[in-house]
């Protein structure tokens, strides 16, 4: 089934993709595509309308880039956002300078005319600026339907043709009323209906990945994280065995982890699954090597190899999955570029080179809460949808120093208690990440009347919302009481539990 549907052209602002994830939330199908794409756009998707985003550049500059004649010719309703505005002026005959100055945040919008993208809303709304240009003469035929004090041509228009083109972000949320602003052009002015929802993307995406593989093999490595996970799960629903799946067993996973991956994945969901027990090779390579830098080039190099190894001998395969999600290919659209450049995820970069792999990522519409919604729709346990981000390099980034098979069972052990701790306080969803670390130094205690000499266990656990900048949890004492008592108690070898309450920045939420 077609979807109505509006497309998101891309000129580059830091906020497209929040516009994208709006439209959804108010139940309506929508793509993000580069600016310089919109001819094939329009073509796959027969949208009902069209958004022109915010961008870096100044719509007079030489290499500024342009929405392109298909827009225009299209005589579909056009929204362009800020930079999108510019762009829309500077087509129709307008001009478009450097502003005196730059205006950054609030502004009171003063509505003129309500029909069509402010219906619903008050004269006066607050909303978020962020530019330099502005649009010093509307081009023949438009007016001005909002300003603010500072920019006569806040919000412009010829509303009867359904082109509106506004000078503030409505897409973030120092705009309140941001979302009525565009749920009037989307369902207002574009009509489109709202069907979309997280049910409709699991059927749609079945029969995408059905007709892109048709009866070809699909490999991916799984790691048991969410995205690896849900990607996995709908890879099995589309095309069952033909998808081979691997966990790789790096010797450096949690306790049980890999026994409880398998367990979730391929016992209760029927997945494909292979585990690669390969920990051996692992920790050879990492015998006395105590440079986190070192580590991780370790660890990723030795993952390439045995996942290529195992890759290969699935004969015919065609199709890598990733389970890249929207904010990766975000960062990674080059709007100036003749097509979308999408980053390939570094570990398996040679693979796709040598074997001609086609890259199946289902999941690159979404945004992580989408995921976990996804995942539970699809059946996944919630352990395994809410589960915090664990590192590739696994618990050798945890052990500070070198790691060895009693320094893993150590921290395995006390990683276990803390977690679990945490799960009995009913803390681990408000929480964004929460481990422990082993660090490289020794310290007295007693006990048993007896000096002891032994190991320290650091706690970390922190909020966040996007793991760019994180702040230390408040752990409630009792939970860390009862966790270091039970750390010291349980773990043989550990005599000293400390809680880590550093902010990132100016530490990082992993110690190495
Ligand atoms: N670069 C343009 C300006 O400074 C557009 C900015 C934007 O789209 N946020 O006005």
């Amino acid at each position: 089934m077609r979807h109505d549907s509006i497309l998101i052209l891309d000129f580059g602002s830091q906020y497209s993709h929040l516009i994208a994830r709006r439209i959804r939330e108010l139940g309506v199908y929508c793509e993000l595509h580069a600016c310089t794409r919109s001819r094939e756009a329009i073509q796959e998707m027969q949208p009902k309308g069209i958004i022109l985003s915010g961008g870096p550049y100044s719509v007079y500059q030489n290499d500024a880039p342009h929405a392109g004649e298909d827009v225009w010719k299209s005589g579909l309703p056009v929204l362009g956002v800020c930079y999108g505005l510019q762009e829309m002026a500077l087509h129709f005959g307008g001009r478009v300078d450097a502003g005196e100055r730059r205006e950054y945040g609030h502004a009171e919008l003063n509505i003129k005319e309500s029909a069509g993208l402010f219906d619903n809303l008050p004269d006066s709304i607050q909303v978020w600026m962020s530019h330099g240009d502005k649009v010093q003469e509307l081009p023949k035929g438009f007016r001005d339907i909002a300003s603010t004090s500072n920019s006569e041509h806040a919000a412009v228009g010829i509303p009867e043709h359904n082109l509106f083109g506004i000078q503030f972000h409505p897409e973030v949320s120092h705009t309140p009323q941001g979302k009525t602003i565009l749920k009037n052009f989307v369902a207002g002015v574009c009509r489109c209906k709202a069907d979309w929802s997280m049910g409709s993307f699991i059927n749609e995406s079945i029969d995408r990945i059905r007709k892109e593989v048709g009866d070809g093999i699909v490999i991916g490595a799984i790691s048991g994280g969410v995205d690896s996970s849900v990607a996995a799960v709908l890879l099995h629903r589309a095309i069952g065995d033909r998808f081979h799946g691997f966990l790789v067993d790096n010797g450096v996973l949690r306790l049980n982890e890999a026994a409880q991956v398998m367990e979730r994945l391929k016992k209760k969901l029927g997945i494909n699954l292979t585990l690669l027990d390969a920990g051996q090779a692992f920790l050879g390579r990492l015998q006395n090597v105590s440079d986190p830098e070192k580590k991780r080039k370790i660890i990723g190099h030795t993952f390439i190899e045995i996942f290529e190894e195992e890759a290969r001998k699935i004969g015919g395969a065609e199709f890598l999955l990733q389970g890249t999600l929207y904010p990766d290919v975000i960062e990674s659209i080059s709007f100036k570029g003749p097509s979308a450049t999408i980053k390939t995820h570094h570990n398996v970069g040679g693979l796709l080179e040598d074997m001609k792999l086609k890259l199946i990522e289902p999941l690159r519409e979404l945004f992580k809460d989408e995921v976990r919604q996804l995942g539970l729709e699809l059946g996944l346990d919630e352990e395994s949808v809410y589960r915090h981000p664990f590192p590739g390099p696994g618990l050798a980034i945890r052990i500070l120093g070198d790691v060895t098979e009693e320094r893993l069972g150590i921290l395995r052990q006390a990683d276990a208690v803390y977690i679990e701790e945490i799960k009995k306080a009913g803390l681990y969803r408000d929480i964004g990440q929460a481990f422990a670390v082993l660090l490289p130094v020794k310290s007295v205690g007693v006990m048993g009347d007896c000096r002891t000499y032994e190991q320290v266990i650091a706690l970390r656990a922190v909020q966040t919302t996007d793991y760019m900048t994180a702040d230390w949890f408040p752990m409630p004492d009792a939970v860390l009481r009862t966790a270091a008592n039970r750390i010291i108690n349980e773990v043989r070898g550990v005599n000293r539990v400390v809680y880590d309450i550093s902010s990132k920045p100016p530490s990082t939420i992993e110690w190495e």
